[in-house]
C-alpha cells in the first residue's frame, strides 16, 4: 500500500476519482483530502520539509474536520511552507490555549471525558510530533486543568477537564475583551471590496466601538507574517469575508478559532455556491450590497461579541 504523500504514514483508502486525474486519499493523520495525479508523480512534496509537511497535515485535517476537503495541485504543493508559517510561529502558550479550548468545546459538561489519540491528533493542536502532544497534556495536567482518567491502547488517553481547567478557559475564553482591534481578512484585490471594506466592514465596527484593521500587505506577499499573527493574536474578533475565495481568509478564520477569538464569516450572497465548506457548521452573513452589510454586520456585533 502507497503511503501519504503529505506525512507518509500509511493512508487508509485511496480511492481514484477517474473524471478529474485526481486521487481522493484518507490518512489517519492528514484526514481526508484530494490530490491531482501530477502533483503524485513530480513530487513536488519533495521539496518541502518534513516539518512544514507535518503542520500542513493538521491544516488539512482542521480543513477536513470542518468539511472543507483541500484538493491539491502541483503549484498547492509550492505554498505550503507559506501556508504553515503562522503555525510555526505558535507560542507554546498559544497550542496550550488551544488545547484547553479543544476540551471545552468537546465536552459539554464537568467530569465529560475527552478521548485524545495522541499518535494520530497531534496536528490538530499544531504539535510537531506525537511526543510534544504528549508533553503539553502533562504539563495540563501537572496544573491541574486536566485529569487522566486512564490508557485506551497504547496511544489513546481518556482524559476529562477539570473543574479549574473550565475556570481556565473562562478566561481564556474572550481573549483580549477590552481590546478595540478587529482584524479584518477579505480579498482587497478590487476596488469594489475595498468599497465593502470602507462602506460596510469599517463603518460597521466603528458604530460598536471597535476598530477594524486592514491588512493588505498580505496581498503583496502572500506570506502569512509576524505581524498579521500578532494582530489576530490581539484582536477582539476576526471578520472574515470569503467573496472571492481567497486561501488566506480561510486560514486566518481557522487560526483565529483555534486561539479562541471570536469569528463573523461573511460572503457575498452570490458567491454562497462558492464557499468551499460545510456552511451549515457556521452561521455566515451573506450580503447583497454594501449598506445590507453593514445593518446586518452591526446587528450580529450587538448580538454576539459586545
Ligand atoms: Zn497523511
Amino acid at each position: 500500500m502507497q503511503n501519504c504523500p503529505i506525512c507518509n504514514n500509511q493512508p487508509i483508502e485511496i480511492v481514484h476519482l477517474p473524471e478529474t486525474d485526481c486521487k481522493k486519499i484518507k490518512c489517519i493523520l492528514c484526514g481526508s483530502f484530494i490530490i491531482s495525479n501530477t502533483a503524485l508523480a513530480d513530487r513536488t512534496i519533495d521539496k518541502v520539509s518534513k516539518e512544514d509537511r507535518i503542520l500542513f497535515s493538521g491544516y488539512i485535517r482542521e480543513n477536513d474536520e470542518r468539511g472543507n476537503i483541500l484538493k491539491l495541485l502541483s503549484d498547492d504543493i509550492l505554498k505550503i511552507p507559506e501556508k504553515v508559517a503562522s503555525y510555526n510561529r505558535l507560542t507554546v502558550v498559544d497550542k496550550l490555549i488551544t488545547l484547553i479550548t479543544y476540551f471545552a468545546r468537546t465536552s459539554k459538561y464537568i467530569g465529560q471525558e475527552v478521548k485524545i489519540d495522541y499518535l494520530t491528533e497531534f496536528t490538530k493542536f499544531f504539535c510537531k510530533d506525537a511526543n510534544e502532544l504528549r508533553t503539553l497534556l502533562s504539563y495540563l495536567k501537572e496544573r491541574g486543568y486536566v485529569n487522566f482518567l486512564g490508557s485506551l491502547g497504547s496511544t489513546v488517553l481518556s482524559t476529562e477537564l477539570t473543574v479549574a481547567g473550565w475556570q481556565e478557559y473562562e478566561n481564556i475564553k474572550e481573549p483580549n475583551i477590552n481590546s478595540k482591534k478587529v482584524f479584518v481578512a477579505m480579498s482587497f484585490q478590487n476596488s469594489a471590496m475595498k468599497e465593502i471594506f470602507n462602506r460596510a466592514i469599517s463603518i460597521a465596527c466603528e458604530e460598536c466601538g471597535l476598530n477594524a484593521i486592514r491588512m493588505d500587505l498580505i496581498e503583496h506577499n502572500e506570506k502569512i507574517c509576524d505581524e498579521i499573527i500578532s494582530e489576530i493574536k490581539a484582536s477582539r474578533l476576526l471578520i472574515a469575508d470569503f467573496t472571492g475565495q481567497r486561501q488566506n481568509v480561510y486560514f486566518e478564520a481557522g487560526l483565529a478559532l483555534g486561539l479562541g477569538i471570536k469569528v463573523i464569516w461573511l460572503c457575498r450572497d452570490v458567491e454562497k455556491a462558492k464557499l468551499h465548506f460545510d456552511t451549515r457548521q457556521y452561521n455566515h452573513i451573506f450580503w447583497k450590497d454594501a449598506e445590507d452589510l453593514r445593518l446586518q454586520l452591526v446587528n450580529r456585533i450587538k448580538a454576539t461579541v459586545l
